[in-house]
């Protein structure tokens, strides 16, 4: 059973955590309303079936993505989450570390977060835009974000595209939209209109594509490998490409795309990683 944050006590850890998460959150209920309600039915007829297939596949996304950015947010991957029991062979105890902001001795792999005031178990790196470190618990919703942000975003630049610079050429093909478009808060001082905020939501879907693919780019090589950004050159706890797919996403790694609800228990503690070092050597 996962547990969850207290998002009194540690949401969000930072103001900067703070500013970020406001904007996701107010980000993918405008973006999805534009793209649903102003610009669907000026491509297809209100009630037609394609209509009802791009409503019914908005829902799924954005259901996607607002539940895998909760569980990646409030899912508890710290060692706070853990009962620690450090190795008894000393050999295999030598390889913990002593945190002494945490006071305690913390498992290899696992890194102090000052913006989560903890150590983390399996720690990638602190992601801003939930407000909470991706580690062992909650990597599989972080890497599913970025992923259905990357099909929301793109269907969303797609059809934005023809319907600015097509459908409406006539309104938007202009200077005042260059303008809106390289300061969008400038344009808004001039002009309070639904036609900036469309803009803006235009520009906000292209930069958070760009974004959501670049993240993905960097982090999905070490998914595979089994590593972590701290690790992303060594291949220690690489267990062939299955496992390591089976560590990130759990043991229905083949279903988790359906649902950040579906349950898929990890196979490891993501605290004894000594024995997974002596496997992974013996592998190689
Ligand atoms: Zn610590
Ligand atoms: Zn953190």
């Amino acid at each position: 059973m996962l547990k969850l944050r207290s998002p009194v006590r540690d949401i969000p850890g930072t103001m900067s955590d703070l500013g970020c998460i406001s904007f996701v959150s107010l980000f993918i209920p405008l973006c999805f309303v534009f793209q649903l309600c102003v610009v669907l039915p000026e491509f297809h007829e209100p009630g037609s079936l394609m209509f009802i297939l791009t409503w019914i596949g908005g829902l799924f996304v954005v259901f996607q993505i607002a539940g895998n950015f909760l569980a990646c947010m409030l899912v508890d991957t710290s060692i706070r989450a853990t009962i620690l029991t450090p190795p008894q062979e000393p050999q295999l105890r030598k390889l913990w570390r002593f945190c002494s902001l945490c006071e305690t001795l913390a498992p290899i792999r696992s890194w102090h977060c000052d913006s989560c005031k903890t150590c983390v178990l399996k720690r990638d790196h602190h992601c801003i835009f939930t407000g909470n470190c991706v580690g062992y618990r909650n990597q599989r919703y972080f890497i599913l974000f970025l992923v259905y942000v990357i099909i929301g975003c793109s269907y969303c630049c797609l059809y934005n595209c023809v319907y600015f610079w097509y459908l409406h050429k006539d309104i938007y093909l202009n200077s005042r939209t260059l303008m809106s478009l390289i300061c969008p808060f400038v344009g808004f001082f001039f002009d309070i209109s639904w036609k900036n905020v469309y803009l803006l939501t235009y520009e906000l879907g292209f930069i958070s594509l760009l974004y959501a693919l670049i993240l993905f780019l960097f982090h999905w090589p070490n998914v595979l490998r089994g590593s972590t950004t701290h690790e992303s050159l060594s291949a220690k706890y690489d267990m062939g490409r299955e496992q390591n797919l089976e560590m990130v996403f759990g043991k229905r790694w083949r279903l988790v795309w359906l649902s950040p609800l579906l349950e898929s228990e990890l196979p490891h503690d993501g605290v004894h990683w000594e024995s997974l070092l002596r496997q992974s050597s013996k592998n190689r």
